[in-house]
């Protein structure tokens, strides 16, 4: 007899952007012909940059002939990517890591939740809360957790690292051990950068306690403000202890496109004794589950990786960057307090007056029309918050600042 996996069923409620999609929908239904200016989610919306596309288009015209078709490329990722970003990493984080280190993927999101499965069900997780909702319920679905408790709003058996107001949003390492830490910079949702002596430290931990962290950059190439670290393994002894992943949803548009990357390094330190058995598990979880990345995506991220391509993704960068600046003014000006924006595509926003974090995302859409996310879907520090996306049209953007400052 046939049981589904009953860790699905410890998953709480609809995952959060189906749920404001949801609410957005019922709230369009009973105001019929009314815009809603959306800054929920962190979709992209402006065109994939011009050599992107044009490396994309060749390739289709290359798989359209028979002398220069090819089928299923290495799990791993096509050789000329995985170099690029072996260069890349070299030339603008000074890091060095082989090439072999990097496995292509589909996104930063299926890496995030997949990379649970490599370590015992025994590991202790520590996540940042607020945090990117995959990390706790890829551990929730993988078994690695205990249950939901509705008073805390907490899974059993994680440790919730609280990045709050005291804290400037980047919470120390835990005080007790953890195996996993997943950490996030810039922060979805807060927006916040570490500095590298907050990083070194969380290196320090990892080492300490033979635990590993996941570190997610996916916006990594939003960082303007000097001397923070765009990769993990700026920080000395990190490529013992860490795992980084990366996408190209956010710098060259590719949320639809779909492609990402993980670095998992030969010599990770972990309670076995083999050091490199984290970097052949995953290669063994990829070549299994996974039959490599759509080749057209990955003609579009080597082309992402010249120096035109740098050129055009940064200009794509600045755009939703001032974007961000556009609301955060906005916000600002009537008298909202906010965090982030400024290395970070996402506006930290606490709710005046004590309000909830969905009181104040009905009241924005009530009122200014303008749809955010609720800072308490990313975990229970999250509430009293919400999440404005700089991800939009410029004119989008300017009509939520507008409408805003006027509504409010
Ligand atoms: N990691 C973080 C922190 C994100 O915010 C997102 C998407 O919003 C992702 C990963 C997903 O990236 P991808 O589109 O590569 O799956």
């Amino acid at each position: 007899m046939a049981h589904a996996n009953e860790n699905f069923a410890h998953l709480q409620a609809g995952y959060l952007f189906p749920e404001v999609a949801k609410r957005i929908r019922a709230w369009s239904e009973r105001n019929p012909g009314e815009k809603v200016l959306r800054l929920s989610i962190g979709n992209t919306t402006e065109a994939i940059p011009p050599s992107l596309a044009r490396a994309m288009k060749d390739k289709i015209d290359a798989l359209s002939k028979s002398d220069t078709y090819t089928g299923y490329g290495d799990e791993q990722g096509d050789i000329c990517l995985r170099e690029a970003l072996r260069s890349h990493y070299m030339n603008e984080y000074g890091v060095t890591l082989p090439s072999d280190a990097f496995f292509i993927s589909d996104g930063a999101k299926s890496d995030a939740a997949n990379i649970q499965s490599i370590f015992s069900s025994s590991s202790v997780i520590a996540v940042q809360d607020p945090a990117y909702p995959v990390y706790v319920d890829s551990n929730v679905a993988g078994g690695h957790t205990g249950l939901y408790d509705r008073e805390s709003e907490c899974y059993g058996g994680i440790i919730y690292m609280k990045s709050d107001e005291s804290n400037g949003f980047v919470a120390s390492p835990p005080e007790s051990h953890a195996d996993i830490i997943y950490l996030c910079f810039p922060n979805n949702p807060t927006g916040a950068v570490a500095t590298r002596d907050q990083l070194r430290t969380f290196v320090d931990y990892a080492h300490r306690e033979k635990a590993i962290i996941i570190f997610d950059a996916a916006y990594c190439d939003y960082i303007q403000s000097a001397g923070i670290p765009r990769s993990i393994y700026e920080i000395e002894g990190a490529e013992e202890c860490a795992i980084e992943i990366n996408s190209f949803s956010k710098n060259a548009g590719f949320t639809g496109v779909r492609l990402g990357w993980t670095i998992v390094p030969h010599n990770l330190i972990t309670q076995d004794e083999d050091r490199s058995l984290l970097h052949r598990f995953w290669n063994r979880r990829q070549t299994t589950f996974f039959n490599g990345a759509c080749n057209i995506a990955q003609a579009g991220g080597i082309a992402a990786l010249t120096e035109q391509g740098r050129k055009e993704c940064m200009q794509l960068v600045s755009y939703y960057k001032e974007n961000a600046a556009i609301i955060k003014e906005a916000a600002a000006s009537i008298g909202l307090t906010c965090f982030g924006g400024v290395d970070s595509p996402y506006v930290w926003t606490k709710c005046p007056d004590g309000l909830s974090s969905w009181d104040f995302f009905s009241l924005l859409l009530e009122k200014a029309h303008v749809a955010v996310t609720p800072g308490s879907g990313f975990g229970p520090a999250g509430e009293g918050f919400v999440r404005i996306s700089a991800y939009g049209h410029r004119e989008d953007i300017e009509e939520a600042a507008a409408s805003l400052k006027e509504n409010l």
